[in-house]
């Protein structure tokens, strides 16, 4: 397949080339784009074979359920069954990196939903992502865009290495802001709030304006293979990049000791701070920002484990993260991609 990539940056300016990505959404075809949480592999929600195709180029099981966007949180009634709770999360955090889960209406496939009658319902804030499904008027079910299995693209490099041919137009919206994929939640029928999967909404930003918020068990991961999780992506090795990712747990002095005497043992890449470099052997050094700057780990995560495993190491040392704030989420998609491997120093 041709796959065309094309560049937006200034919405106001380049309203043929929205115009082009909206159209190709509307026959059937399949489009990346930039959203402030990762890239989406973009597809017309309303329709089956678009499901089927997004399924394929990702190379996704058919089980894993898609997240829906839409421009306005109103445009939900016409694919679910809203209710008050939903309407108070969207004014709190919509458009913003926010899915919620509700019961599904019959215009929505089951090939969208995995078989579930619920759909997860997102209204992206990316300037790009809106002005495209504004333009296309129809609701765009978008994975993210890599390939199944691998870190989550944050910029069109990622999208192109993993999806080019395989998508017919790919847009480059620049590096995404957030870096992590969506806060999700479900709203159960007696106004409890589910968190399946934790994002840039924390728990303590749900908390201020749901009185009942519960955490998934399934989103530490540890869930064994027969137990089925609220949401089904949790059960499935993600994150991942090809080389085996230890996270690590102790006091920094005794952790920068440790990777010290490990570059001299093998050739090991380490996600690092900025304060941690110079104290370091510079090769293999993948630094993801200030100690204190979580959303900035968050951002360049998925772009240093990319970067990192590009190189071959033998290994991926990581700082275990803290998980408060948006220290949760980072913690959720660290500890995957290092299949739950905690080295306590
Ligand atoms: P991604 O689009 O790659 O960020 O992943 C979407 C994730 O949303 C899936 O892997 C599921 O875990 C979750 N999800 C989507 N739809 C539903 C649903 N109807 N019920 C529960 N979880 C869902
Ligand atoms: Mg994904």
């Amino acid at each position: 397949m041709n796959t065309e990539v094309i560049k937006i940056t200034d919405i106001n300016n380049q309203k043929s080339e929205i115009l082009k990505a909206a159209s190709i959404l509307t026959n059937g075809g399949l489009a990346v784009i930039p959203t402030e949480t990762v890239y989406g592999l973009g597809g017309d929600a309303c329709s089956k074979e678009s499901a089927k195709k997004i399924y394929a180029a990702k190379g996704r099981p058919s089980d894993n359920p898609l997240i829906i966007h839409i421009f306005s949180p109103d445009d939900a009634e016409k694919y679910a069954y809203t209710n008050e709770i939903y309407y108070r999360l969207a004014k709190a955090f919509m458009p913003g990196p926010l899915t919620v889960i509700l019961k599904k209406k019959d215009i929505i496939p089951y090939e969208v939903t995995g078989g579930l009658d619920t759909v997860a319902i997102r209204c992206p804030s990316h300037p790009v992502a809106r002005e495209i499904i504004k333009a296309a008027g129809i609701p765009i079910a978008a994975p993210s865009a890599n390939l199944s299995g691998s870190p989550s693209p944050t910029c069109a490099e990622h999208v192109i290495n993993d999806l080019y041919g395989r998508v017919d137009m790919i847009v480059d919206g620049g590096e995404c802001e957030i870096g992590l994929e969506s806060t999700i939640v479900m709203v159960n029928e007696d106004g409890v709030v589910t968190m399946l999967r934790p994002g840039a909404v924390t728990y303590d930003a749900l908390c201020c304006v749901c009185e009942r918020v519960v955490l998934s068990p399934s989103m530490e991961g540890t869930l064994s293979e027969n137990e089925h999780p609220l949401s089904p992506g949790m059960k499935y090795r993600h994150y991942a990049p090809d080389c085996r990712v230890v996270l690590l747990d102790g006091d920094d002095k005794d952790v920068l000791d440790f990777l010290i005497s490990e570059q001299k043992k093998c050739r090991c890449a380490i996600l690092c701070y900025n304060e941690e470099t110079e104290l370091l052997d510079a090769s293999l050094l993948f630094p993801v920002g200030d100690k204190t700057d979580v959303a900035e780990h968050a951002r360049r995560l998925f772009s240093s484990l990319r970067r990192a495993d590009a190189e071959k190491p033998d290994i991926i040392y990581a700082h275990l993260p803290d998980r408060s704030g948006l220290g949760l989420a980072l913690y959720n998609r660290m500890i995957r991609a290092a299949s739950h491997e905690v080295k306590k120093i």
